[in-house]
Order: C-alpha cells, then sequence, then structure tokens
C-alpha cells in the first residue's frame, strides 16, 4: 500500500505501548482507532493520553488541534472494528498464543492490501506473519517508551516481508515523526541484544562485588554519558523483562554470553521488579528518585 493511502490506523492493545502509538498517530494527523480486549485499559489509555498531551501542548509541543485529534482517538473492544483500516499496529501483551490469534483474526477482517505490523519486543516476526495468508505484508515496528518522547522505531524484516512493505512502513514511521532504522528479524533485534547484556553484566558486577549500585551507575554515567546507568534502566524497563528477554537471547541465540546473572533471577523471584513495585536496584519507597540499595 501506498504510504499516502494510509488515513486510519488501527491499534490493537492499549497498554504502556499502544496508548503511546495511538497518541502519535492521532498527532500525527491520522484518524485512530484503539482496541483492547479490556475496557478498563482502554479508559485508562484515555486519562494518560488525556495527560500527556497537556503536558506536550503546555510546554509547546503540541498544538490545541493536535491535542484534540488526540482526545478524539476512537476506542473498541472488538478486532472486527479493523475492517475500515488502513493499517494495523498491534501492541497487545507479549506472548505469542495471544499475539498468533490476533494476526490471525486481523489476516480475515482487514482488507488483503492492508499491512499488519508487530511492536513485539523478543517474538519473531517470522513467526507472526506465517500465521497469515499475507506474510510479505506482515512486519515489525519496534517503538520504545515513552512512545510520544522516544524517536527510535526499529523496523524489523521478516524472512518473506517484502521491499514495497518495508518502504510504506519506513515513510509511516517518518510520517510519525519517528527516526526509523531497518534491521532483520534476530532475537532482541539490535536494541535488546546489545542493551540487554550490557545490563545483565553490570549485574554480574554487582553480584561479585567489583562495585556497588552507586558506583557501577555512575561509571556508566560519567565515562560513557549515559543518561543513566544500567542498573537504574533495568528498574526502570522492570527485572521481569529484563529477565525475560534475556532468557529469550539465551535459549535463541544458545550462547551463554546472554546466560541471566543469578542476582536478577533472586530479585525477581522476591518480587523487587524496579521501579514499579517500588524496589529493584534502587529502592523508591520513600525517594521517588531512588536511593541506591546495598547488596
Ligand atoms: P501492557 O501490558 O501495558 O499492555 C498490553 C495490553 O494488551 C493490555 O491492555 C491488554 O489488555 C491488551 N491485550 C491482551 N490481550 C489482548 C487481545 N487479545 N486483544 C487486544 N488487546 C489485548 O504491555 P506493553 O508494555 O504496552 O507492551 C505491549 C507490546 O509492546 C509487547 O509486545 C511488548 O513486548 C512491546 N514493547 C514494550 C515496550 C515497553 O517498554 N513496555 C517497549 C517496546 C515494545
Amino acid at each position: 500500500m501506498d504510504p499516502k493511502d494510509i488515513r486510519h490506523i488501527f491499534v490493537v492493545g492499549a497498554g504502556t505501548m499502544g496508548s503511546g502509538i495511538a497518541q502519535v498517530a492521532a498527532t500525527a494527523g491520522y484518524q485512530v482507532t484503539l482496541m483492547d480486549i479490556a475496557a478498563d485499559q482502554l479508559e485508562r489509555a484515555k486519562a494518560v493520553i488525556d495527560k500527556s498531551t497537556a503536558k506536550l501542548l503546555s510546554k509547546g509541543r503540541l498544538t490545541e488541534e493536535q491535542r484534540a485529534a488526540a482526545l478524539a482517538i476512537r476506542t473498541t473492544q472488538s478486532l472486527d472494528d479493523a475492517a475500515d483500516a488502513d493499517f494495523v499496529i498491534e501492541a497487545a501483551t507479549e506472548n505469542p498464543d495471544i499475539k498468533l490469534d490476533i494476526f490471525r483474526r486481523l489476516d480475515e477482517v482487514t482488507r488483503p492490501e492492508v499491512i499488519l505490523a508487530s511492536n513485539t519486543s523478543s517474538i519473531p516476526i517470522t513467526r507472526i506473519a506465517a500465521a497469515t495468508q499475507r506474510p510479505e505484508q506482515v512486519i515489525g515496528m519496534h517503538f520504545f517508551n515513552p512512545v510520544p518522547l522516544m524517536s527510535l522505531v526499529e523496523v524489523v524484516r521478516g524472512l518473506v516481508t517484502s521491499a514495497p512493505t518495508t518502504r510504506t512502513v519506513i515513510a509511516l514511521a517518518e510520517a510519525l515523526g519517528k527516526v526509523p532504522v531497518e534491521v532483520n528479524d534476530s532475537p532482541g533485534f539490535v536494541s535488546n541484544r546489545v542493551l540487554m547484556p550490557m545490563i545483565n553484566e553490570a549485574i554480574f558486577a554487582l553480584q561479585e562485588g567489583v562495585a556497588s549500585v552507586q558506583a557501577i551507575d555512575t561509571v556508566m554515567k560519567l565515562g560513557m554519558n549515559h543518561p543513566m546507568g544500567p542498573l537504574y534502566l533495568a528498574d526502570l524497563i522492570g527485572l521481569d523483562v529484563v529477565l525475560f528477554i534475556l532468557e529469550v537471547l539465551h535459549r535463541d541465540l544458545g550462547e551463554d554470553k546472554y546466560r541471566p546473572a543469578a542476582l536478577l533471577r533472586k530479585l525477581v523471584d522476591a518480587g523487587h521488579l524496579g521501579r514499579k513495585v517500588g524496589l529493584g536496584f534502587y529502592d523508591y519507597r520513600e525517594n521517588p528518585k531512588g536511593v541506591a540499595r546495598d547488596f
């Protein structure tokens, strides 16, 4: 499909990523429908979009019209409403059974020329594509959190994703104000394949007593000019998510260098999942910025 023919974007999943993608698409001028099976998630998404666009408006980064467009996003609990969509971006729960089922159904309800993109972080695009009769029109669009602020989109080509599909998705990502980077389908793509071993190595250094949480993060911040240290970033991502992605890299690439550190597993077992629960490598319960813990 020609990128100019895309008017109506259908977003599946109204969680952290889906709500951000819907917001960005609406403020870029697309008609957007946001779908989720859970009504409370749709309500939560509307509240998040309201707050986010109000903040961006007050900073002069959005116009009144763009905010109004974001507040006019249609919501639905039915995938059947994708029937008149020109493009679909799926950002539902990271579970292969759920995603394969969604893609099978999208393949049935959408027009045959429509491209189906997935925001998956760890499920092979090639496998998702094979659940449809249009694998050459299935592609990865890997956005970063928070979507309205992060400019990168990894455009992930599955084994049989066609060149025209890739070109359309690159043009669409640019129209959304993002910087697309093309990568081939491989575990962790580029982002997580490079980031996760760095975080894991920081945890190994901590568990071996090489340095404290504060020291490791300060070295990476001041020495490498990273905006935040790897342990702080791990807390932000969620330690359960970090462990899950490392397990995928370890299993699918089959190399010991991706073996998750025992301390990471221990923290996840304890329910210390990072910022979202108030406790990870840092303690956020009294100080929202976090205080480094002793290990
Ligand atoms: P989330 O848990 O915040 O949201 C997932 C949403 O999917 C929920 O609202 C849930 O109700 C909905 N859902 C579940 N089954 C559904 C179905 N059958 N149909 C429609 N909706 C359904 O998750 P998230 O963090 O937004 O992640 C979504 C996707 O984005 C995942 O594939 C994840 O790997 C990927 N991703 C996440 C991040 C991140 O930082 N959170 C970054 C990049 C990519």
